[in-house]
């Protein structure tokens, strides 16, 4: 996840963070703040990212990150991923990410004079650094990162044919959520400024679902609705899934009205997230335990990332 000035947003949540959280249970997890990725994008505005940063961990935890389970750093404190980047930035041709969707999108949403980076056509370079030198079974993300994930296995791919077997084929690890829609139909994302924020305040919460877009042929309480389309069904299923078989049905049948429909909605979502929004109050005032959470797992993180560059420069034949 990136420290940029938005808050997680539950699509965040939804798609990957509440998977990381289930996984540490039975995997060891790596959870990073990618603060060296938000340069591509924020170079001008460079004062904010550690405070960024400190509060995505801080979020991480109140998510149900634990420290004593999962390894959880700030990237820029693992410089192994600096070294890794330069050799693997002599294995990735150049076409290859002249041709990512986002280097060209990103690109074309520069402002006025400012000229693409270096580091931002590299970034799926970097993305690749942060996946294999923890050589992982997998990646739990959303689905919006799936074709993300593919450069990083053709690097791999490319650096073991060069050099030997030493990265894994990593998978795609997906949530039951693995698309959460925004309060306007749209995939939720900080781009469409559609999103119910993971920590936001229950009235904000309120708010943006009582505004929420829903299907637009249905207009009376009465008239038969098509929950497929309606973000409030959507957060129904997710939030409210013992009874969503009945929400949609009479939504179906036209015996609900919208109205009602979104306060029961908005009553499950805040009932769901009421002890995370808690503890992230309690932890708010307790800043030493993510400033100890993230020593401790830098430590950890560095342990794995430095075996990895051992064997990297020896089948690279360095010294
Ligand atoms: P981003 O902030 O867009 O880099 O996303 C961070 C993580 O959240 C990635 O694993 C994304 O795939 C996931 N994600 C972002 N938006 C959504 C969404 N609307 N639904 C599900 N997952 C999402």
């Amino acid at each position: 996840m990136q420290p940029t000035a938005s808050r997680l947003h539950l699509g965040n949540y939804e798609g990957a963070l509440k998977n990381w959280v289930r996984l540490q249970n039975e995997y060891e997890m790596f959870c990073f703040v990618a603060d060296w990725h938000a340069l591509t994008t924020m170079i001008e505005k460079t004062e904010n990212i550690r405070e960024n940063s400190l509060r995505v961990a801080a979020d991480f935890l109140a998510a149900g990150i634990d420290p004593e389970k999962s390894t959880v750093f700030l990237q820029s404190a693992v410089k192994e991923h600096a070294e890794l980047y330069v050799l693997f930035s002599m294995v990735t041709p150049l076409g290859w990410l002249e041709r990512v969707p986002t280097f060209k999108e990103n690109r074309e949403k520069l402002s006025g004079e400012a000229e693409a980076s270096h580091g931002l056509l590299g970034y799926p370079v970097l993305q690749a650094v942060d996946i294999l030198i923890y050589k992982p079974y997998g990646v739990p993300v959303g689905k919006d990162q799936v074709p993300h994930l593919e450069i990083t296995r053709e690097i791999a791919r490319r650096f073991n044919y060069l050099f030997g077997d030493v990265f894994p084929e990593i998978q795609n690890v997906l949530s039951d959520t693995p698309l959460l829609m925004g309060t306007d139909g749209r995939k939720m994302s900080k781009t469409y400024g559609n999103t119910i924020d993971l920590f936001e305040t229950d009235e904000e919460t309120t708010k943006k679902i009582k505004t929420a877009y829903t299907d637009p042929l249905k207009i009376h309480k009465n008239d038969p609705g098509h929950p497929e389309g309606c973000s409030v069904f959507a957060l129904h299923a997710v939030y409210n899934k013992p009874n969503a078989a009945v929400v949609e049905k009479e939504c179906r049948a036209g015996e609900r009205g919208c109205v009602s429909c979104k306060q029961e909605c908005t009553s499950a979502l805040l009932e769901t997230l009421a002890p995370l929004r808690k503890r992230r109050q309690e932890i708010e005032s307790d800043p030493r335990s993510v400033e100890n959470a993230l020593k401790k797992g830098a430590e950890r993180a560095r342990e794995v990332a430095s075996q990895t560059l051992v064997e990297v420069r020896k089948a690279m034949k360095l010294s």
